[in-house]
């Protein structure tokens, strides 16, 4: 049976305690609904068959597939690119990607990233020998490219796309106001993590926590996990920068 709107509304204002942003978990991955109208802009696609999910995330933001006019990948592993073609030949939008990650995407292949911990090191070598396309996406031509800031004020928002390497060269993330869509670059795991288990360049995501800990960003929507306060990091800052000393 289909709500009425109105409901529909009451559940969307008490999710939307953030305005403006919609986050939900497809397979294993969040996406991030930025709310904006026939301006809306969608950050990641999730795992692979998660249509019926993301078609249900737009009805409980009120707007149609077609009104999403950008796509905006985070990085270009499996996990959060699963859908994209199908994503964009329903909303017809364009597609942006990080420089350093566009012949990934074109050619459908992502390495798959250093795993950080004992077990997460032990699958990565395993995975580069017998899987080493695991963590690719399919291959995909994007319409944008991001060469370090990408405005989106074309879109009626008041935010930017800036480059937040470290899990992944060309990763990315969306600041609006003192939100950040973080993709991997921060992670909220069960067991409390947030410094993700595999990453290419431990000390370089470091760095980009450090530059990110400058701007006054409150709440992260991470690419795994729920959305949290910033300064829930800084003790796993603090453990891996003693880590990465040694
Ligand atoms: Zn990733």
């Amino acid at each position: 049976m289909n709500k009425s709107g109105n409901s529909v509304f009451l559940e969307n204002f008490k999710r939307m305690t953030t305005p403006g942003i919609l986050q939900k978990k497809i397979g294993f991955s969040n996406v991030a609904l930025i709310v904006n109208g026939a301006n809306s802009i969608l950050v990641d696609t999730g795992v692979r068959g998660g249509m019926k999910k993301l078609r249900i995330l737009f009805r409980e933001a009120g707007i149609a597939a077609e009104d999403i006019r950008l796509i905006i990948l985070t990085h270009t592993h499996y996990d959060h690119t699963g859908n994209l073609q199908k994503m964009v030949k329903l909303s017809g939008a364009k597609v942006l990607v990080h420089k350093n990650e566009f012949e990934n995407l074109k050619t459908g292949f992502t390495p798959i990233p250093d795993g950080q911990g004992k077990y997460s090191g032990f699958i990565t070598r395993l995975g580069k020998k017998v899987y080493p396309s695991y963590a690719s996406p399919r291959a995909f031509t994007a319409d944008l490219i991001n060469s370090g800031e990408f405005d989106l004020k074309e879109y009626s928002i008041d935010g930017k796309v800036i480059s937040t390497p470290g899990h992944t060269s060309g990763s990315q993330s969306v600041l609006l106001g003192d939100q950040l869509i973080a993709g991997d670059t921060f992670l909220n795991l069960n067991n409390g993590r947030i410094f993700p288990p595999f990453v290419n360049e431990p000390r370089l995501l470091l760095e980009t926590w450090e530059k990110l800990f400058q701007l006054k960003i409150k709440t992260v929507y991470p690419g795994h996990g729920k959305r949290f306060n910033i300064e829930k990091a800084y003790s796993d800052y603090e453990r891996w920068k003693k880590k990465l000393e040694n």
